[in-house]
């Protein structure tokens, strides 16, 4: 790979896409000019209020997000939607949340701190291996809102189908999967994400929120933490985090520049069917997560042995293929093989553990 890098398969902050960190790069000392770096500007400048205008203009057009929408750049990690969902959400005081893995519970239970949550269903019995069918779903038709994880990072598993809830708004953690493929905007009320898994570096979430959403935050509600305060002032109202959303311009024009999320899903399907499709025919290493329910994103798998998966993860990192550990929780394997995770990277990986296997 170019500049000595690895491949690095770690679940967040994860890699970016080349030509992104070359354009860092080459705007580093000097901005198209300006003498400065983006890190040492105002945020109140025009050269910045390009670079914030633009991020929201291509986000939009990327995603195809309906004008009804608000974009909100945000910070506090995917982490404070936990929270901010239902402060500004939680207009009668109760919700549907769904549980398929760790942020899925960690979001229901900041959400009793501010009302009645119901579990409308849970696959925790069965280790998180699969989502819900839409028949599973104990859905109240009288909630504020319904909650779900779209792809749950830790276990592996996404939701291939986006459930009904009938006029209930949907809300989605898309941490780990936004912009990984098209998705019908229109069928969520609101979808958040923390940016360092696959949209740029840390400090940066964005929050997709549909207009008659806001505005039913109680009064006592911290500014910050209020979705109207950032969305009347374009998310101006103090800070942003300007280099995360630099940077996330670059990477959305780096996806227009090779045909949008229609192509990042035909690059992401084929590297996540090379590796499934070894993972079926091994003998040594099992997928965690049920046929129907995978992730695309981030690959849990393991040998059964946990010294084995540990010693295996030390030797790949040996070989430049690093941060292959699963997560504590689930221990075993895990590949995160996000947008910028090049083709070669899953070749490179499949073909390690064949070696493995065949050793
Ligand atoms: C990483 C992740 C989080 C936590 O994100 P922070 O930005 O660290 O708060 C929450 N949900 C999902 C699905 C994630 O992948």
């Amino acid at each position: 790979m170019a500049y000595d890098r690895i491949y690095n398969f770690s679940a967040g902050p994860s890699m970016l896409p080349i030509p992104v960190l070359e354009s860092c790069r080459d705007d580093l000392m000097n901005y198209k000019g300006c003498g400065m770096s983006v890190m040492e500007m105002s945020h109140r400048s025009k050269v910045y209020d390009e670079i914030i205008v633009d991020a929201q203009r291509l986000l939009r057009e990327v995603m195809g997000i309906p004008d009804n929408y608000k974009v909100l750049f945000l910070q506090g990690g995917a982490t404070l939607q936990f929270a901010m969902v239902p402060a500004n959400l939680m207009r009668t005081g109760k919700a549907d949340y769904v549980r398929t893995g760790s942020f899925s519970t960690s979001a229901s239970k900041e959400a009793t701190k501010y009302g009645k949550v119901n579990i409308a269903a849970s696959t925790e019995s069965e280790k998180f291996s699969r989502i819900p069918a839409q028949e599973e779903l104990k859905l109240d038709p009288e909630a504020d809102y319904v909650h779900i994880c779209f792809n749950n990072t830790i276990f592996g598993s996404k939701w291939s189908y986006i459930p009904d809830t009938g006029d209930v708004p949907l809300v989605a953690d898309m941490s780990s999967c936004m912009l990984s493929e098209p998705i019908d905007v229109s069928r969520f009320g609101l979808i958040y994400a923390g940016a360092q898994k696959n949209i740029a570096p840390a400090g940066l979430t964005i929050v997709i929120v549909r207009e008659d959403l806001l505005g039913y935050a109680p009064a006592n509600t911290p500014i910050m933490l209020n979705y109207k305060t950032i969305a009347d002032k374009d998310s101006m109202y103090n800070t942003p985090p300007c280099w995360s959303i630099y940077v996330c311009k670059l990477v959305l024009e780096y996806l227009q520049s090779i045909g949008g999320l229609e192509e990042m899903q035909r690059r992401n399907q084929a590297k996540a069917k090379l590796l499934y499709d070894y993972l079926a025919e091994s003998k040594m290493f099992h997928a965690h997560v049920q046929e129907g329910s995978r992730s695309m994103m981030n690959v849990t798998f393991r040998s059964g042995n946990d010294e084995v998966d540990a010693a295996v993860a030390k030797e790949a990192a040996q070989r430049g293929m690093s941060n292959l550990k699963g997560h504590r929780s689930v221990g075993g394997l895990r590949a995160s093989i996000y947008n910028a995770m090049p083709y070669e990277g899953v070749e490179a990986l499949v073909a390690f553990l064949k070696e493995v296997e065949a050793r």
